[in-house]
């Protein structure tokens, strides 16, 4: 027989450590420790009190409040950082994490994660240096001398100003003057280190007499940025590498390239357009390249720093090197990334960010021709949804006139209107694994380039909730 309902106008509402010894309730201990479990049964009868004060009657059961209280204790307990299924089309998107890893990086992850000869030499059983881990990785697939990491490629970047041009003077043409994301601007990044920038040129043509011109005793470097966001077309110059390098040298100057992003193989390999490399960098004459490991080199969060030994070597002993120094984790990562690169004929299978940017297009649209009308069945009529060609962008600033076709599907709900369709976004999002897509000219849009565990996405569909709300 059901528990009786007991309307909380009549019955008032129970004390909480009654409700604490419901069964329904008590059960929940086990797996969320007493203080949430007490903390939820608090907020779930402040919420019937709440109604009660409004005018409505709230009626209980003790299996209906352990049902509340559950869905406060589950959704307190859920891990804030999230996976989630990137259908925005931008495959190296910031903010959800840019490139994803291989199974080989997650499981050195792991490895890592307890006690690890992190700074320790196991041969000799003393203290040593935690770059060993990937700096002869680096050297080997770059060919540069040396190689140091840290946390990301701005950090990276103002290492390399404050090492090699603190208080002293750095020319950089006014065409690269770059901001990228939300916080990271040339400029800014200059000042913070303690530079004095120097813009030469302007913003759509700068010679290399510009340069030359600047250049006096108090300048510390010359630097070129890639312009990896943007690009600058029409009447343009740029000066090429080789001639920066060139007068770099004959002033006793070290030259530095921030590459950005920094493929370490040419992707024109596996049908994508071509992205400078290190290599071509080191070939050019650079001193020093500075670029990312999340971004097309597909690995984790770090800033890699290759070229002379010795500026290298003076990087490294700047102080602030410790403080922004790669984690454990991260090295893990970024070492069981670089050993893939030994193998350039498998990348493409076997580094998840390749594998998705050379995702044939026929396979997605397949790919989108098998989920249409699951997706219709999930939204039971609510939705319109086309099967449609777009493209996609790689993401992370990396190439940014060029896009890879793709295919998505289009939503559109018929009912109520532009609202409607940030619901659907909403639902969506709401999922177990959250789906973030593009809400583009009143639809949503599912770019299905980076959908590589259909099983998962599938089975969480019945989940959907959807109702266009007026
Ligand atoms: C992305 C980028 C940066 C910043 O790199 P993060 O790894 O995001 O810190 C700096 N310079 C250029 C040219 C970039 O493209």
């Amino acid at each position: 027989m059901p528990p009786p309902v007991i309307r909380a106008s009549q019955a008032r509402i129970p004390a909480v450590d009654r409700v604490l010894h419901f069964p329904a309730v008590f059960r929940l201990v086990e797996d969320y420790g007493r203080l949430l479990v007490t903390e939820a049964v608090r907020t779930v009868l402040a919420d019937f009190r709440q109604a009660l004060a409004a005018g409505r009657i709230p009626e209980w059961d003790e299996r209906s409040i352990g049902e509340l209280v559950h869905a406060y204790a589950n959704a307190w307990s859920t891990p804030s950082l999230r996976r989630v299924f990137n259908l925005t089309g931008t495959v190296l998107h910031t903010n959800l994490g840019r490139s994803p890893l291989p199974p080989e990086a997650v499981a050195a992850v792991a490895r890592a994660a307890g006690p690890a000869n992190l700074e320790y030499d196991l041969d000799k059983g003393r203290r040593g240096d935690r770059d060993v881990h990937v700096e002869g990785l680096l050297t080997e697939l770059t060919g540069a001398e040396a190689a140091t990491v840290v946390n990301n490629n701005a950090a990276a970047v103002f290492l390399v100003l404050n090492t090699l041009a603190l208080r002293k003077q750095v020319p950089v043409s006014r065409g690269e003057l770059v901001e990228i994301g939300d916080a990271f601007r040339i400029p800014d990044i200059m000042a913070r280190a303690g530079c004095r920038l120097q813009e030469v040129g302007t913003t759509n043509r700068t010679h290399l007499w510009d340069f030359e011109q600047s250049i006096g005793p108090r300048t510390g470097m010359l630097m070129k940025v890639h312009t990896s966001n943007y690009a600058i077309q029409g009447f343009t110059a740029a000066v090429p590498e080789e001639a920066l390098a060139a007068l770099a040298h004959r002033h006793g100057l070290p030259f530095v390239v921030d590459l950005g992003s920094g493929s370490l193989v040419d992707l024109r390999r596996y049908g994508l357009p071509y992205e400078p490399t290190p290599q071509d960098a080191l070939g050019h004459g650079a001193d020093l390249i500075t670029f990312s490991g999340d971004k097309l080199l597909g690995g984790p969060q770090a800033g890699i720093i290759v070229g002379r030994a010795d500026l290298v070597k003076r990087i490294k002993r700047n102080p602030i090197k410790r403080a922004l120094r790669l984690g454990k984790m991260s090295l893990a990562a970024l070492e069981a990334v670089l050993r893939l690169y030994r193998d350039p004929d498998r990348l493409a299978e076997r580094l998840p960010a390749l594998r998705l940017l050379t995702r044939p297009e026929e396979e997605i649209a397949a790919q989108g021709q098998r989920l249409r009308p699951v997706l219709e069945q999930a939204l039971a009529g609510k939705v319109r949804i086309e099967l449609l060609p777009c493209r996609s962008q790689i993401g992370s600033g990396a190439l940014p006139v060029d896009a890879l076709p793709s295919h998505c599907l289009r939503l559109v709900p018929h009912a109520g209107r532009g609202r409607a369709v940030e619901q659907l976004a909403a639902a969506f999002r709401a999922l177990p694994i959250p789906v973030v897509g593009r809400v583009e000219g009143g639809a949503l849009c599912l770019d299905l380039r980076c959908l590589d565990d259909e099983a998962a996405f599938l089975s969480q569909l019945a989940a959907l909730n959807f109702r266009a709300r007026p």
